[in-house]
């Protein structure tokens, strides 16, 4: 769609949503008190969302069992480093945070898009900009098309977008194909079974404009960094000159 369009289809589509706001007033997803105006939870929830994390490992942001120290380098990240230089993760996947994230992925819960991209704006600034990474663009982890046709949205790519329009950046959704489907990353399989199995399911697809480029690949969750390996690996054969993850939240296997 041309930039125009997409600008004149945003303004018109705020403005129905604060026309809706006024006919029917938003309830928190969580305590379905009035939310305010400007997302789905209200202030209270959101302070009780508990974004903390123990001290991580700054390649693929894998929380140590200690909640005290320093961040550190995990051992699998020492032995075999990872084609992406760094995962940055909001939260840890669990109580209120996993069910908001559920919501929005499997309940069809894209009016949460907002307050969600909230923490990827936060977390960006002061972990991304703030650091003076210099990201191009950004790239969110696909879907295989099946899945997608039957959810009706990539939840990667809405947050993808959303999170572009609020920093300003431009947004590839189609550099990355997922290309099988199946459960990848189960954590019990050894680390480089899970790794083969991520790469045979992506495939690089659009990937023009990619060469010479400092990436942000966008997902919901990282489970034990293989798919965001598998995908940063295709963005550098690319010609990508770095990549760093950014995503909701990831599991704490302790
Ligand atoms: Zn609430
Ligand atoms: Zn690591």
């Amino acid at each position: 769609m041309p930039n125009l369009l997409l600008t004149t289809w945003h303004t018109l589509t705020c403005w129905s949503s604060r026309l809706l706001d006024l006919l029917y007033p938003r309830d928190c997803t969580f305590c379905h008190q009035p939310a305010g105006e400007d997302g789905y939870i209200c202030q209270d929830c959101l302070e009780r969302l508990s974004l903390h994390r123990n001290p991580s490992c700054i390649r693929c942001g894998a929380e140590s069992a200690l909640p005290e120290g320093h961040d550190f380098t995990c051992s699998e990240c020492l032995q075999q480093p990872p084609a992406f230089e760094r995962v940055f993760i909001v939260a840890r996947y669990d109580n209120a945070f996993r069910d908001l994230i559920q919501t929005f992925k499997y309940r069809k819960g894209i009016w949460l898009t907002k307050d969600l991209v909230r923490y990827l704006v936060a977390t960006y600034q002061l972990r991304i900009a703030e650091a003076g990474i210099a990201i191009d663009l950004l790239v969110p982890v696909p879907m295989q098309v099946s899945k997608l046709r039957a959810r009706g949205y990539n939840q990667a790519a809405l947050l993808a977008e959303a999170l572009a329009r609020e920093i300003h950046l431009p947004c590839n959704t189609r550099a990355l194909k997922r290309v099988r489907t199946g459960k990848l990353s189960q954590t019990r399989l050894h680390r480089s079974e899970r790794l083969a199995n991520a790469k045979a399911a992506y495939r690089a697809a659009r990937t023009k404009g990619l060469e010479g480029k400092t990436i942000l690949l966008i997902d919901d969750v990282v489970t034990t960094g293989a798919t965001s390996n598998a995908c940063a690996t295709l963005l550098r054969q690319a010609g990508a000159k770095a990549v760093y993850v950014l995503a909701l939240a990831r599991p704490f296997h302790p």
